[in-house]
């Protein structure tokens, strides 16, 4: 059994440590295709917020308070950028969080892709899931904003770190997914999964990047596996985070069948087989073309996420 699961950062993370542990248990593999679209440089350092995240979450080192970066990190290289004055000052790295970026890098500069640059990180924090960036190519997410002469469009990061999400979203735009091309390995994963879960990442963000990868949305709708998708929205709101504000720049209704509806069935040109829905905050949720099914959707620790994936599985069955 192949399990493919497109992810964003926090959410998917936690999403992917329930897959992992079901996948333990059941002997299944499992490929997580992850968005680069939140991919920065700062301080001349290549960042890859959501690739990170999976990767410290499946490696026991991720912060559990502050939900991004490492456990047990320090600041002092921050505090010493502070003293000149760097810019962005906005964006912190931790010291520990550092050496990922250094060597991500070095590695970057030395000419390899990002997809062998993220299997050489991961041979440290042995994520027990094989993890692919969505491209090596640059994809960034960036946001329209109404700016002083009529609209500017700034960095996802900018918008969501350094404004919280305050300046309203007009529109998301990735910003050189014309010419990108899935990384090695993501058409095959999809290709021979024998399910497809789409992670209750944010949609707009951190899915919808991975599927402007020219050929990936076709790679996906046109595999034998059932795809099946996971509401991040629970009663009419996001669990954690800004989904909301970004359903509503894209006229999406922030509810678990909005989201629903705007994936779609893949009959129909969407993408969905199946949808998962809390059972308890949204039990008629409804989503034309697809099979609904109502679950306890929080994600409050490992087993009762792999209870979630389970029921995902045998929706997709
Ligand atoms: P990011 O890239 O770090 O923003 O993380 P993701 O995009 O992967 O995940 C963010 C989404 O996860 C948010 O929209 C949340 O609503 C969702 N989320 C977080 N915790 C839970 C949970 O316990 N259950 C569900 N269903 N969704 C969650
Ligand atoms: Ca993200």
């Amino acid at each position: 059994m192949h399990l493919v699961v497109l992810t964003g950062g926090v959410g998917g993370a936690r999403f992917l440590r329930g897959v992992r542990a079901h996948a333990h248990r059941t002997g299944a593999q499992v490929t997580a295709i992850v968005n680069t679209g939140d991919d920065l440089s700062v301080h001349g350092l290549r960042v890859c917020p959501d690739l990170d995240s999976v990767m410290y979450a499946l490696g026991g080192a991720a912060d559990p308070e502050r939900g991004w970066g490492r456990a047990g990190e320090t600041w002092t290289v921050r505090d010493e950028l502070a003293g000149y004055g760097a810019q962005p000052d906005w964006f912190s790295l931790g010291d520990r969080d550092l050496a990922t970026h250094l060597v991500r890098t070095t590695m970057l500069t030395a000419g390899y892709p990002l997809s062998a640059v993220t299997e050489a990180l991961c041979r440290r924090w042995q994520p027990g899931v094989r993890v692919l960036p969505a491209t090596d190519d640059r994809l960034e997410t960036h946001v329209v904003v109404p700016g002083e002469a009529g609209t500017e469009a700034i960095h996802f990061q900018q918008w969501w770190v350094r404004h919280r999400g305050a300046r309203p979203a007009q529109q998301f735009v990735f910003v050189g997914a014309e010419s990108a091309k899935p990384a090695p390995g993501v058409s095959e994963a999809l290709a021979t999964a024998d399910a497809i879960l789409l992670a209750p990442s944010n949609p707009v963000v951190s899915i919808a990047p991975i599927l402007a990868v020219p050929g990936l949305r076709e790679d996906l709708t046109g595999a034998r596996a059932p795809v099946v998708g996971v509401s991040p929205i629970i009663g009419g709101a996001p669990v954690r985070g800004m989904a909301d504000a970004c359903l509503a720049a894209v006229d999406v209704e922030c509810s678990a069948s909005g989201v629903g509806r705007m994936y779609g069935a893949r009959g129909a040109g969407g993408l969905l087989d199946g949808w998962l829905v809390d059972a308890a905050a949204d039990p008629d949720a409804d989503v034309p073309g697809v099979t609904v099914r109502t679950v306890p959707l929080w994600m409050t620790d490992d087993a009762t996420t792999a209870r979630m994936v389970a029921a995902a599985l045998e929706l997709a069955q």
